[in-house]
């Protein structure tokens, strides 16, 4: 019996894969849905390497890179930008021919209309005045406009961007969240703008992780985040590898850039593209043109480097169970599984929980 037939003996682990498996595999990329935002936020990696100067296209141009892309294989996009809610014929546009997410302000509310089962990830980066001095000059109360447009909307959940310094504001953040009936998904600040101190990537996240693990055990339906992959992204380890470009998994396959890259025999996806906002040109990845990949802790990204290496996690059934639940919750934040109600996040955090009897079991197993 291989080892990946072994753990799936384990009718829990079967039935998270199963699901998986019967939402199929993902052919992803991300697009700028435009150029323009209104915000300029302090350390946005869009602003910071001028992303946004393409040549702006017409409509047409959007509708054939949709047709392009269909053609192509893609099943699924993240929509980024600029401020995707400021186009939101073409998030209805994207929605009705892939499967999507899409990554807003949340100053303009994304109507439900049309677009009941999309999934909304708001940026929130700390507490009110955090969040609006780094992101609104400290003149508007962008949490509380945000907060107010997404209430108890089922279809949002907050994408919190937390910087080393400021794990003690965690859990209020998170529980005006959940008061205001919304997940919460982490993410890690890369302070591309040199603010330092507080802000500075390079003092480590040990403090937030350790926050962040203390919410998904406080609240464990609605944090979207896993211990193991909590740790992934905060030291930027997976096994025997540090996180970087070399080992990056979502690079634009058709960028030159990246072709070396290729070679080195390291996994990636081989269907992504990061298109820019002319919906023609390409990028070296979502989130950088030449940036210096150790200010890289972006979440999205590493959801792809644990997902494409699973023949790494199946040297015993903790790792795979690891692995498992990563790519579970990338599909059940995606709305991809769990639909019907049946799997939950307090599901997902229990099987983590039994990793005890797992490594036990696992000398039966293996
Ligand atoms: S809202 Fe998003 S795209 Fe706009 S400046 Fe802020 S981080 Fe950048
Ligand atoms: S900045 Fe881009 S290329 Fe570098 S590690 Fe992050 S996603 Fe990969």
């Amino acid at each position: 019996m291989t080892k990946l037939k072994s753990y799936l003996q384990d009718s829990v682990l079967n039935k998270l894969y199963n699901e998986i498996r019967a939402a199929g595999s993902i052919r992803s990329i991300s697009v700028d849905l435009t150029h323009v935002c209104n915000l300029r936020c302090k350390g946005c990696y869009y602003f910071e390497e001028g992303m946004d100067a393409i040549n702006v296209p017409d409509e047409k141009a959007f509708d054939e890179f949709i047709l392009n892309e269909k053609e192509r294989g893609t099943n699924f996009v993240t929509i980024v930008g600029g401020e995707p809610s400021m186009v939101i014929p073409r998030i209805k546009k994207v929605y009705d021919n892939f499967k999507c997410n899409v990554a807003t302000n949340g100053l303009i509310k994304i109507p439900n209309e049309g677009l009941e089962n999309l999934p909304i990830g708001i940026s929130i980066w700390g507490e009110r005045e955090t969040d609006a001095a780094l992101r609104g000059n400290g003149k508007r109360d962008l949490f509380g406009e945000a907060l107010k447009n997404y209430k108890n909307d089922s279809r949002a959940f907050w994408y919190y961007t937390v910087a080393p310094g400021y794990a003690n504001q965690i859990e209020k953040v998170v529980s005006t969240c959940i008061e205001n009936g919304n997940a919460v998904l982490f993410n890690y600040y890369s302070d591309l703008s040199g603010l330092g101190n507080k802000h500075d990537y390079k003092a480590g996240f040990d403090e937030v992780r350790k926050e962040i693990d203390r919410m998904i055990e406080k609240y464990p339906d609605k944090i979207l985040m896993t211990p193991s992959f909590n740790k992934v992204i905060s030291e930027g380890k997976l096994f025997d590898e540090s996180w970087g470009y070399e080992v990056c998994t979502n690079l634009s396959t058709n960028h030159e850039s990246n072709f070396e890259r290729f070679d080195n025999g390291n996994p990636y996806n081989p269907h992504f593209r990061a298109y820019n906002a002319d919906f023609s040109s390409t990028r070296r990845c979502c989130t950088g043109v030449n940036r210096d990949c150790d200010s890289c802790y972006d979440t999205w990204e590493h959801f792809s480097w644990v997902m494409v290496n699973l023949k790494k996690h199946l040297n015993s059934k903790e790792d795979f169970t690891n692995w498992l639940t990563t790519m579970y919750l990338f599909y059940f934040i995606n709305r991809l599984v769990g639909q019907d109600g049946e799997t939950n996040m307090i599901d997902i955090q229990n099987v983590l929980k039994q990793k005890t009897d797992i490594v036990h079991h696992q000398q039966v197993y293996v």
